[in-house]
C-alpha cells in the first residue's frame, strides 16, 4: 500500500512503524473472510482491510480521528484472525494498538462513555476493587432486570452496556487464592523454577485455574513462585488505548520479575490467561524506544510462555485415562492468532486421554475480547451464540479454553461445563475433577 507520510512525520518512531506495516499490505482482502466483524456485518469498513485504510488516512492527515473511524476501530475485537490469514505478514496488531492510543488521546468521547471506560480501566486491573465490583454487580442484577432492554444500535448506549456488564457477574465468588510472595516447592527432584502470573480478573473469578497450574507443575518437579508486588500485565488498559497505564504496569512487572530471576532463577514466566500472555510477549516491542527498559522488556518477553507451551516440553504422567470424556477445545484468539499456539493444548489433552474435538469455525472469536463484551454487547452476543452453536455441534461433555475471558463469555451461553485446559491436565495427572 502506497503511503504519503512526510519526512517530519516519519521521524516519529510510531509513524515509521505504521508506515512499514501499511506498505506490507497489498490490498488482497484475504483477511476479510476470517474477520468476525466483517462476517457478521458485511461492511468493508468493519474488515481488516477497511480499518487499515481508515488508520492510514487518520495517521497521514495527523488530525483527530473522526466519529466514523472511531466507530469502526471500536468494533474491532483485536482478535488477530486477520494476522493469521494475511499472506503478506501485515502486523495489524501493532497498527490497531497505535490507532487505539491516538483515539484515546485525540478523540473526545461522550461523557458517559468516557466515565464507563475510565471505570473499567481503573477497576479491572485491581483485584481488590474488582472483587468489590463483582459483589455490587451481583446485588444490582435484579434491579437491572427490571429496566427495559435497549434495542441493538450501531453504537450501544450506556444502559445496554451496563446490562451487559451486570450479566457477566458470577453468582458467587470463590475465596482468594495464595498471595504474591508464595513459593510452591517441586515434588521430588527439582527440574525447573518458574514464576506464574497471578492475573487480575482471573484471580478473583477463578483462582482454581492457577491452583491447577501449581498442582501440575510441582507434581512434575517444577518449583512455582508467585512474585511479590507483581501487577496486572497491562493488557486491559493497553486494549483501551491507555498506554500510559499499560506501560507503567509493564515497567513495574519487568522490575520485579528481573529481580526474582536474578535472586532465585527463573526458567520461564508462565501465563494461564492467553490474553495476558500475548501482551507480555509484546513488552519488548512496546518498550523498544525506552532506553532504560528496552533490554529488560525483551528479556521478559522471551521468558513469557503460555502454560501449555511450557508443559509441551515436559513429559506429563497421566495417572488415569479419560477416554470417556469428550472435550471441545475452544482456541482463544490470543492463543491461536496472537501467540500462534494451536496444537500444544490439544496434544496435551489427547495425551492425557481426553477425546478432543475441534470446534467448527474455530478461527472466529467468541466475542469476549477483554472489555469488548461490555463495550460492544450486541456484536459480542452474536459471536457468542455462533460459537456456542458450533461447540454444541460436536456434542462435548466439557469445553476447554486457555483464557478466562473466553470461559466466562462461553459459559454465559451454554450449560456445558467450561473449564481451563490446565484444570483437565491437573485432573488427568492426579488432581481433583474440575469443581466447575
Ligand atoms: S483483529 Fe479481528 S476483528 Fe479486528 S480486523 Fe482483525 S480479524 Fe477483524
Ligand atoms: S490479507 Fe494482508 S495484505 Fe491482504 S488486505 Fe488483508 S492485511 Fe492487506
Amino acid at each position: 500500500m502506497k503511503t504519503e507520510f512526510s519526512l517530519a512525520q516519519l521521524a516519529d518512531p510510531d509513524i515509521a512503524e505504521a508506515d512499514k506495516i501499511l506498505r506490507a499490505c497489498v490490498h488482497c482482502g484475504f483477511c476479510t473472510a476470517t474477520c468476525p466483524t466483517y462476517v457478521l456485518l458485511g461492511d468493508e469498513l468493519d474488515s481488516p482491510r477497511g480499518r487499515i485504510y481508515l488508520i492510514k488516512e487518520m495517521l497521514e492527515k495527523g488530525k483527530p480521528p473522526t466519529p466514523e473511524v472511531v466507530k469502526h476501530i471500536d468494533r474491532c475485537l483485536s482478535c488477530l484472525a486477520c494476522m493469521t490469514t494475511c499472506p503478506s505478514g501485515v502486523n495489524y496488531m501493532h497498527l490497531v494498538d497505535q490507532a487505539r492510543v491516538r483515539i484515546e488521546r485525540d478523540y473526545s468521547r461522550p461523557l458517559t462513555e468516557r466515565a464507563l471506560r475510565a471505570m473499567l480501566a481503573f477497576v479491572l486491573p485491581r483485584p481488590g476493587l474488582f472483587r468489590v465490583g463483582m459483589v455490587l454487580a451481583r446485588l444490582a442484577r435484579p434491579l437491572a432486570a427490571l429496566l427495559p432492554t435497549p434495542k441493538a444500535a450501531p453504537v450501544p448506549g450506556l444502559l445496554r452496556r451496563i446490562k451487559a456488564m451486570l450479566a457477566l457477574a458470577p453468582a458467587g465468588l470463590p475465596a482468594a487464592g495464595p498471595s504474591g510472595g508464595s513459593v510452591f516447592p517441586a515434588v521430588g527432584e527439582r527440574r525447573g523454577r518458574v514464576a506464574l502470573l497471578q492475573g487480575c480478573a482471573q484471580q478473583v473469578l477463578a483462582p482454581r485455574i492457577n491452583q491447577a497450574a501449581i498442582n501440575v507443575l510441582t507434581r512434575h518437579g517444577v518449583e512455582v513462585v508467585l512474585v511479590r508486588d507483581e501487577q496486572c500485565c497491562g493488557a486491559l488498559t493497553h486494549h483501551l488505548g491507555r498506554d500510559g497505564d499499560a506501560l507503567a504496569r509493564a515497567r513495574a512487572n519487568i522490575n520485579v520479575w528481573k529481580k526474582e530471576a536474578e535472586q532465585g532463577g527463573l526458567d520461564a514466566i508462565l501465563v494461564t490467561t492467553s490474553g495476558c500472555g500475548t501482551v507480555i510477549k509484546d513488552y519488548g516491542f512496546m518498550l523498544r524506544e525506552d532506553s532504560d527498559f528496552a533490554a529488560g522488556a525483551a528479556q521478559i518477553s522471551a521468558l513469557a510462555k503460555d502454560i501449555t507451551e511450557y508443559l509441551a516440553a515436559i513429559p506429563l504422567h497421566p495417572s488415569s485415562q479419560k477416554g470417556d470424556v469428550t472435550v471441545a477445545y475452544h482456541a482463544a484468539c490470543s492463543l491461536q492468532h496472537g501467540q500462534k499456539i494451536t496444537q500444544a493444548p490439544k496434544e496435551l489433552l489427547s495425551k492425557s486421554g481426553f477425546v478432543v474435538k475441534d470446534v467448527p469455525e474455530s478461527h472466529l472469536c467468541c466475542g469476549s475480547a477483554g472489555t469488548y463484551n461490555i463495550l460492544q454487547p450486541d456484536i459480542a452476543s452474536r459471536l457468542r451464540d455462533r460459537k456456542v452453536a458450533n461447540i454444541a455441534s460436536v456434542k462435548p461433555d466439557m469445553i476447554a479454553a486457555g483464557n478466562i475471558g473466553c470461559m466466562v463469555q462461553i459459559a454465559g451461553g451454554t450449560s456445558v461445563p467450561v473449564v481451563h485446559t490446565i484444570e483437565l491436565l491437573d485432573w488427568a495427572t492426579g488432581g481433583p475433577k474440575p469443581g466447575l
